[in-house]
């Protein structure tokens, strides 16, 4: 048996501020599903409606075809790892792992089979016998995915899994849980993180969440190559962001005539064109920008380059670039029409 997650209009609210408005989401059977955004933008809060932790004022949260808002957490089969590890200190590692297990009254040899499974998977076999004071960080986190995969949950939450570990813990971890997930193709996963490389290595899809509300939802590259919203633009990867008035073939940016597929909008409507910085270049080609060089920053394999064109900096992120210009200089930089993206929720008709 396999089940997705699925959220209907889901609102939550503490003393009456709305921390969750009316989420929609289907994350399906199998599917990882990171829900990315900043602090305080409503995802842990997400997280805890499926898992159980927090009631709805509205709206309701579907396992599969069940229908769970009403009940508890325990009776919904959920995996569950948060950034704290949150493991039992008295308990050995084997304990830790096996306590879900006890407390939904399974056989004792199942258990065992079980504990050794998720160890092993998780690879702390060799440290059963141990107490979480006696382990590492990451080694913590490990024994904490080990106890939540030992129920054999179809739903997985990972609420920030990675983010009390340091950067080269990190990316191990990160290529871990990818490993887990093709071992484990049936569990739904809801990953919670602010950090977009975990969400663009990990996800099949990156639900994007600001203030509340649900903003775009894609897979890693649909939200990269054609953003809807400024926001996705600019929280996955960086972005140029260039008001311009639509024209009947591209667009006027200043006073630059700019070429791109702007069939979105209506002639004369105000919008947003997206360009990414890597994709604009130094020199002559279609679509020129000129203007002054206000700073330019070295990045090892890039030069990123702040151009101030038409009262607006441009961003361009340089390969190769062998001699520099310098502060002041006026510079001409181009971009492929193609490489332009009219934000759909950027235009505004005033
Ligand atoms: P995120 O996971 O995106 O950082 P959260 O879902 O944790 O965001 O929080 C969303 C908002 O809800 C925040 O403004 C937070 O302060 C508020 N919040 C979260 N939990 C509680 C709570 N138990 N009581 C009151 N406000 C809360």
């Amino acid at each position: 048996m396999t089940s997705g997650i699925r959220f209907d209009s889901v609102t939550v609210a503490y003393d009456r501020t709305v921390v969750l408005d009316a989420l929609d989401l289907s994350v399906e059977p199998g599917e990882v599903m990171a829900l990315l955004g900043p602090s305080g933008s409503g995802k842990t809060t997400a997280l805890r409606a499926v898992a159980g932790f927090v009631r709805p004022v509205s709206g309701r949260v579907f396992l599969g075809d069940r229908d769970v808002t009403d009940l508890p957490p325990y009776r919904r089969g959920i995996g569950m790892v948060v950034q704290q590890y949150a493991l039992f200190p008295h308990l050995r590692v084997e304990d830790n792992v096996a306590f879900g297990l006890r407390a939904r009254r399974i056989a004792r040899d199942e258990i065992r089979t079980r504990v050794g499974e998720a160890l092993e998977m998780t690879g702390m076999a060799a440290y059963a016998r141990r107490h979480p004071r006696e382990l590492s960080g990451g080694q913590q986190q490990r024994v904490a995915i080990a106890r939540a995969l030992a129920i054999r949950p179809e739903v997985l939450l990972l609420d920030e899994p990675l983010s009390a570990l340091d950067a080269q813990l990190r990316s191990g971890m990160l290529a871990e849980l990818a490993r887990l997930h093709r071992e484990l193709p049936d569990v739904s996963i809801l990953y919670v993180t602010h950090d977009q490389v975990e969400a663009l290595t990990l996800a099949d899809r990156i639900a994007v969440m600001d203030r509340a509300r649900l903003q775009d939802c894609g897979t890693p590259q649909e939200l990269y190559r054609v953003p809807r919203t400024e926001f996705t633009a600019s929280f996955v990867g960086n972005a140029n962001l260039l008001p311009v008035t639509v024209g009947d073939a591209g667009a006027r940016f200043g006073e630059i005539d700019i070429k791109a597929d702007t069939s979105g909008a209506a002639p004369g409507a105000r919008a947003t064109l997206c360009v990414r910085p890597h994709l604009v270049g130094l020199g002559e080609g279609p679509n020129r920008l000129t203007g002054t060089v206000r700073e330019i920053q070295w990045r090892g394999p890039t030069h990123r380059l702040y151009v101030e064109v038409e009262g607006h900096r441009v961003m361009a992120d340089l390969r190769e670039l062998r001699n520099p210009p310098a502060l002041g200089d006026r510079v001409t930089l181009h971009f492929a029409p193609e490489d332009a993206v009219l934000l759909a929720a950027g235009v505004r008709d005033d």
